[in-house]
């Protein structure tokens, strides 16, 4: 048994030995299949396959209380595999878990039943196209290594998202991720030409790039954002980019978080794409820029343009006549490039019985204003909130994302769960109110499930529901996710 899972977890332990007890006839048919270096039902692999990132799951985790282990782990290494997991799944009612890198932050995986998980991670091949600018990388190559691979080659692919280090090319499709240089790059849905995906009862569908298609609906948007409902992505051909020839770096202190998205937005709508822009609330800049010590009371803004040489001087020239705020230098961006992917704090937190999470949403601009004040309200309103803040990230002529954090300790006689669920639900509902999107870009998954009508309607979830059955009649791909 699993070292240290013992000590008066009974429960846990029972549940992990009934998983591998059922799992023995999957695990051997398996194994039939595809080979037995490419199956697993031990229990610490069950054990680390029971959840993603979802920031909740830390409690869960730490309290020993994972009421979601699959059956069997299986790794495959082509397409050919998928297709007769897929087959497998089908003739015998087994419920699939599509597994990528692990970091999606809502329980979109969460193997609920005794199931096969499919981690794609031994799918890996990387084929760059540099007449065409396109790349095709397998679902299972991880973010770092397709970015750093083609700024070996002098290109980038654009798509940075703060999971880079973790996350994977059909993570990405699965959740219709976007990236921290999403002004200026596009998010997923934007890069993705072609496309591989392996749909029930074991059909390979092939969407071949091409630099745009008239040919009825688009079936490649159809799987960006399935969430591993509708089938498995095993390959995707995306866009990418000159690496930049130079880039630039401002920061601005304005005296409202209202004044730096009105400079942002009178930016945008010039057609200048800056890849990044960040503007921070008062609380976020205190916990990100604390060191910088002209700033007091002022929200801070940060850009990067980058691009071609005399378009990012005249794209610098139009942001710098037209932010107003107070200029800080570069000395703010190069401590954000240098600190945008470590996110320890959560676990840090966690262990004190601190609830954490972060809620990202969008809106016109005629609303982002009324959805940051709003959406702070709500979630400060909830008992137990010690803190509410966010920051907006992604932009577009028309709108912008706010990313919010919360955190707060349960009150005695509540939960981590129940606080948690209160915030989520204060927090979704304000945006439903205010009439913003509930997800930006990481996707619906469980936990946003409950709200995925108040956004699409009776008739479009009747729509989903309906696609579902067509492409997945059998309900085995990650059945309950997205609440389908
Ligand atoms: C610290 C941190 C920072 C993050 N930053 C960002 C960010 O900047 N931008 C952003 O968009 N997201 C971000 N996320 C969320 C997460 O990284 C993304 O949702 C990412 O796209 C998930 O990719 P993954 O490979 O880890 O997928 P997983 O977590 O393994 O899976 C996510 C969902 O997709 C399904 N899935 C996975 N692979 C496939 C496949 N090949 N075919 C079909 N379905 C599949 C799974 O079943 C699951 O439902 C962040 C998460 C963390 C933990």
């Amino acid at each position: 048994m699993i070292e240290g899972f013992h000590v008066g977890r009974h429960a846990l332990r029972e549940i992990l030995v009934r998983a591998v007890e059922s799992s023995k006839r999957i695990h051997r048919d398996l194994v039939k299949l595809l080979g037995d270096d490419k199956v697993s039902n031990i229990v610490t692999d069950l054990a680390v396959y029971s959840h993603d990132y979802t920031p909740i799951n830390l409690h869960k985790i730490l309290n020993l209380d994972l009421e979601t282990i699959p059956c069997v782990v299986v790794w495959p290494e082509s397409v050919q595999d998928v297709v007769e997991i897929v087959k497998y799944a089908y003739e015998n009612h087994v419920p699939i878990y599509p597994y990528g890198g692990g970091s999606g932050v809502l329980r979109g995986f969460a193997p609920e039943h005794c199931g096969i998980v499919v981690d794609m991670k031994r799918m890996q091949s990387i084929s760059l196209n540099e007449y065409d600018l396109t790349v095709a990388a397998d679902a299972g190559v991880y973010g770092v290594i397709l970015e750093q691979y083609l700024n070996y080659k002098g290109y980038t692919l654009g798509h940075i998202p703060q999971s880079l280090y973790e996350s994977t090319v059909g993570g990405w499709i699965a959740t219709r991720a976007t990236g921290q240089f999403s002004t200026k790059y596009g998010g997923i849905e934007d890069l993705l030409l072609g496309i591989e995906v392996v749909v029930p009862p074991g059909r390979i569908v092939k969407l071949e790039p091409h630099p745009r298609t008239a040919t009825g609906p688009d079936l490649r948007r159809l799987f960006i954002g399935s969430e591993g409902v509708l089938g498995i992505v095993t390959k995707a051909t995306l866009k990418i980019a000159q690496f930049p020839e130079k880039r630039v770096k401002l920061s601005f202190a304005t005296k409202t978080f209202e004044e730096a998205f009105e400079y942002t937005r009178l930016i945008i709508r010039r057609g200048v794409r800056p890849a990044v822009v960040r503007i921070y609330d008062r609380i976020e800049t205190l916990r990100h820029f604390y060191w910088i010590r002209d700033v007091k009371d002022e929200p801070i803004t940060i850009m990067v343009i980058e691009g071609p040489s005399s378009l990012v001087d005249a794209e610098a020239d139009i942001v710098k006549g037209t932010f107003k705020g107070r200029e800080l230098g570069e000395e703010p961006v190069d401590y954000w490039l240098r600190t945008r992917f470590v996110v320890k704090e959560a676990s840090e937190y966690a262990a004190l019985g601190f609830v954490f999470d972060t809620i990202e949403v969008a809106a016109l601009w005629s609303r982002v204003v009324p959805l940051y004040r709003e959406v702070i309200e709500a979630m400060k309103r909830v008992d137990g909130t010690l803190v509410a803040s966010a920051h907006a990230s992604h932009f577009y002529p028309q709108g912008a994302c706010l990313y919010f954090t919360f955190g707060g300790l349960p009150r005695a006689g509540t939960t981590p769960y129940e606080y948690h669920r209160k915030v989520w639900e204060a927090a979704m509902d304000a945006v439903i109110r205010v009439g913003g999107t509930i997800s930006h870009h990481h996707g619906v998954g469980r936990i946003r499930a409950p709200w995925l009508k108040a956004e699409i309607g009776d008739a479009g979830l009747e729509l989903l529901q309906k696609l579902k059955r067509a492409i997945d009649d059998r309900g085995i791909m990650n059945p309950g996710n997205m609440g389908l």
